[in-house]
């Protein structure tokens, strides 16, 4: 390569990356779950692209510990943590009037990252565990979407991006995750369907889709799996937070303007085809 493209290319670069700091500039930001692994990323890459980020997370102390650790909104504004169960109705309802109490408006953007795991092998997985986790994932996927668009139809707002983790699992199964990849394949519809709804109020939906991410919920899994599954990555090896942080923060600002009613995969190329 040329010096001079090589200098071209680190022009580009430090002009992306200039880019992706300022392009969240006065956006208020919810982020469910965000007080552990992908969500906690999420909550991260939204501030440091100067946005206000709620995080709000079943484990309030989780959330402080996050906001702690965010960087400034580029206008002074604070971050807040804030406790929400996203399976119940009622608590998802509190948390937007707490929201648009103190912010005196709706997020604009949305990233739903709260999800849990009870996995158990078909044969004797229990009604509770189908329940809780269908409850959790896919229920609360409905009532926080469904929260959120309706108050920014309410005030008229002119866009807003909503996010929703899906999971690669919802795709193509796996073993002991009857009602995780259950749950998570009802994410998908959920939020083609809330695209096709929304998108005449300037309401763009998309689902993430990760593979096989180190964070907490994956620290569960025994090691023999991981580097089962690790072998199978053709990228050779688990995905960071902060690489589904990075395709969320895409789909939440406008460099995704022309994009809605989507998945997309985050998984190294695992299952891919
Ligand atoms: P994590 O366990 O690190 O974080 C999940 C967060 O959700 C936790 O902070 C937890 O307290 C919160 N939470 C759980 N139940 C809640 C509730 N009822 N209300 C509000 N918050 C609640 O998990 P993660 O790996 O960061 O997963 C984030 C999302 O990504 C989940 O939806 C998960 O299903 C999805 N995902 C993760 C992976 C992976 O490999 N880690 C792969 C595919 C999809």
């Amino acid at each position: 390569m040329s010096p001079f493209s090589e200098q071209t290319r680190n022009y580009n670069n430090t002009k992306n990356n200039m880019a992706a700091a300022t392009r969240l500039i006065s956006r208020l930001t919810l982020v469910t779950g965000g007080g552990s692994g992908i969500g906690r990323a999420v909550c991260q890459r939204l501030a440091a692209e100067g946005a206000s980020v709620v995080v709000a997370d079943i484990s309030e102390e989780s959330a402080h510990e996050t906001v702690a650790g965010l960087q400034n909104d580029l206008r002074g504004q604070a971050h807040t943590a804030t406790a929400v169960d996203v399976s119940s109705k009622e608590s998802v309802t509190q948390l937007l009037t707490t929201i648009q109490t103190r912010y005196f408006q709706p997020p604009s953007v949305c990233v739903h990252a709260a999800g849990i795991t009870q996995d158990d092998f078909l044969l004797s997985m229990e009604e509770e565990q189908f329940d809780r986790v269908i409850k959790v994932n896919l229920k609360g996927s409905f009532l926080v979407t469904q929260a959120v668009a309706q108050a920014l139809v309410a005030c008229g707002a002119p866009k807003g991006s909503i996010v929703t983790l899906g999971s690669i699992v919802g795709k193509v199964g796996n073993l002991g995750q009857a009602n995780y990849a259950a749950s998570k394949a009802g994410v998908e519809g959920l939020t083609r369907t809330a695209a096709k709804e929304l998108s005449r109020f300037g309401i763009r939906c998309n689902c993430v889709l990760p593979g096989f991410i180190s964070t907490p919920m994956t620290d569960k899994v025994p090691e023999k799996v991981i580097s089962k599954m690790k072998s199978l990555v053709p990228l050779g090896r688990m995905g960071e937070p902060a690489e589904v942080a990075e395709v969320c923060a895409f789909l939440a600002s406008d460099d995704s303007r022309y994009i809605t009613g989507t998945s997309i995969e985050v998984t190294g190329g695992l299952f891919m085809g």
